[in-house]
């Protein structure tokens, strides 16, 4: 398992520093409950700099996808995302700024910024809430597992079969 990189928010904006890489979706303990599975990764790059006012920013990068649940179906759903943000570092000169960020995410000025969650709060704010297939794409759980012997809906279905049979003799 790879350690979670950390940055200092400040120096890493000031400084326009650059870093990528990938996170295991199984990292993203916050997603749990959407999620089918935690199979995949996620590429991210995170880009330091100041915005035309001078405000030091991270802008971020975050692509890849994730195997959500469809709500409707309990099947996986396929989630490509392609997150593209930018987040106001909130040093303490800038907090009497607050009203001023507009519609900016902040990041707040600390020297351990952990990027990996930063990652997780845009897909959290990225993926919807109730996840659900387009309704020619959602199957029912009987078509999804493939073998419909396998699916406990089956099975139920051959034991009221076998019942109506038995009463019938
Ligand atoms: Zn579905």
């Amino acid at each position: 398992m790879s350690a979670r990189p950390l940055i200092d928010s400040v120096e890493f904006a000031s400084a326009g520093e650059q870093l990528s890489g990938s996170v295991p979706v199984s990292e993203f303990a916050r997603l749990g409950d959407s999620l089918h599975d935690a199979a995949g990764a996620l590429q991210f790059e995170v880009k330091g700099g100041r915005d035309s006012r001078q405000r030091l920013r991270l802008h971020m990068t975050v692509t890849g996808k994730v195997d959500l649940l469809c709500q409707r179906c309990l099947g996986k759903l396929i989630y490509p995302l392609s997150i593209q943000t930018n987040l106001l570092v909130l040093s303490n000169g800038s907090e009497a700024d607050t009203g001023e960020i507009d519609d900016l995410d902040g990041v707040p000025a600390t020297a351990q910024t952990d990027v990996w969650s930063l990652v997780e709060d845009e897909v959290m704010l990225a993926i919807p809430l109730a996840p659900r297939h387009a309704e020619d794409q959602c199957s029912p759980a009987v078509k999804a597992a493939g073998d419909p012997a396998a699916s406990p809906f089956a099975a139920l279905a051959k034991l009221a079969q076998e019942l109506n049979t038995k009463n019938r003799t």
